[in-house]
Formats: structure tokens, C-alpha cells, sequence
């Protein structure tokens, strides 16, 4: 049998999403049970289990480049399966936080504005302005017509606001928001 020695450069990425998330991605034997469970596995050009493997062999590039981390539906479900109870969703939301900081090609790139977009209304209103969402969506992939035809029926029936409207609880809810931000900051500090 063949002895494969992983160098510190390729197991930075390993070791990084470590510090980001507390999970050992080498733990993972590929045992498959995540894949086998996952409903967007058959959507995926790199199944759950394949990426825990590009991850120990620190194929970063590969791994964006796959859109496996936007295409997940944060399900949970492959947490459930895993033997060696790694929490695979984790390290997917660590690989997304990354994705901010490195400059990788994503096939999917609506899929982390939405999310940004999403957020920010959130904090903004304390809940979401689906007008402003679907505006702004639309400017960000430079296609501001795009579904238009949608939206007039959804006014007509009142199931979308012309303005958004400021939920009570906004001003609680940015302080959590700060603070989440703060943990997450002195996390990756240390
Ligand atoms: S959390 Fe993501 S990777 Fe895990 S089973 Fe659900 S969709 Fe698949
Ligand atoms: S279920 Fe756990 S051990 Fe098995 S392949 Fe998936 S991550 Fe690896």
C-alpha cells in the first residue's frame, strides 16, 4: 500500500477551517454517508464526501470552482450520517465565509449576493423587504428587468409591499447581529 505524506501547505486549508469552525475535516474516511443522504448531491459536481477529500488535499481552487458550498441547502442532514461526527455544514459555512477573502472563480454567483443582500435588509428592517431584495438582486447581476413580469400580479394581490416597513425589534436585533460579528472577528484572531 501506497503511504500518501500531506505537506503543511497543502494542509493549511485544513488547519484553517479548523480555527474558523472547531471541525477536523481529517477525521472524514470517506465513508460516503453524507453523499448518500444529501439532497443536492445529485446537483453537486463535487459530492459532500469529495469535497472533505479536496479539503485534506487543500484543492481550495477546486473546490470554489465546483459551487458544491452555494448548491448545499444548509439541510443539516449529512451531520445527522456522519460516523465520525464531523458537522460537514459548519465546515461549508466556514468555506463560504473564506470565500469572501480569496478570489476564486464561482459558477454561482447569485447565490452568495442573495445571501449578503438578504442579511443586510434584514438588519436594516428586521425583516425582509422582498421589493428591494428582488431590486437589488436584479442591479447586482446586471439584468434590473429580470422577473418583472412576477412581480405585478404579487402588488396586485397586496403580497408584495410597494415600501418596506420596520419591524419593532430592529434595534435589538442589529445588536445581536454586531455582536455575532464580534465573535466571529476575535474567532478568527485567535
Ligand atoms: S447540509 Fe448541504 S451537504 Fe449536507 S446534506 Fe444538506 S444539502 Fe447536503
Ligand atoms: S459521512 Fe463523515 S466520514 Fe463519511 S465521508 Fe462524509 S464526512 Fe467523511
Amino acid at each position: 500500500m501506497m503511504n500518501i505524506v500531506l505537506s503543511r501547505d497543502t494542509l493549511n486549508l485544513v488547519h484553517q477551517l479548523q480555527r474558523m469552525t472547531g471541525e477536523n475535516v481529517m477525521l472524514c474516511y470517506q465513508c460516503k454517508k453524507c453523499t448518500l443522504g444529501c439532497p443536492s448531491a445529485y446537483r453537486m459536481r463535487m459530492k459532500p464526501h469529495e469535497l472533505m477529500r479536496a479539503i485534506q488535499l487543500g484543492q481550495e481552487e477546486e473546490i470554489y470552482w465546483s459551487g458544491t458550498i452555494w448548491i448545499c441547502l444548509s439541510c443539516e442532514t449529512c451531520n445527522t450520517r456522519c460516523p465520525q461526527g464531523i458537522n460537514i455544514l459548519r465546515v461549508i459555512d466556514g468555506l463560504r465565509e473564506r470565500s469572501k477573502e480569496v478570489n476564486y472563480y464561482n459558477p454561482y454567483p447569485v447565490i452568495p449576493a442573495f445571501h449578503r443582500i438578504f442579511l443586510s435588509l434584514v438588519e436594516r428592517f428586521g425583516r425582509i423587504y422582498e421589493l428591494g431584495l428582488a431590486v437589488l438582486i436584479n442591479l447586482r447581476m446586471l439584468s434590473p428587468f429580470k422577473d418583472m413580469d412576477m412581480a405585478y400580479p404579487m402588488f396586485i394581490r397586496g403580497k408584495m409591499k410597494p415600501l418596506p416597513h420596520r419591524s419593532q425589534g430592529v434595534k435589538e436585533l442589529q445588536q445581536v447581529m454586531e455582536r455575532i460579528r464580534k465573535l466571529e472577528e476575535s474567532k478568527l484572531e485567535n
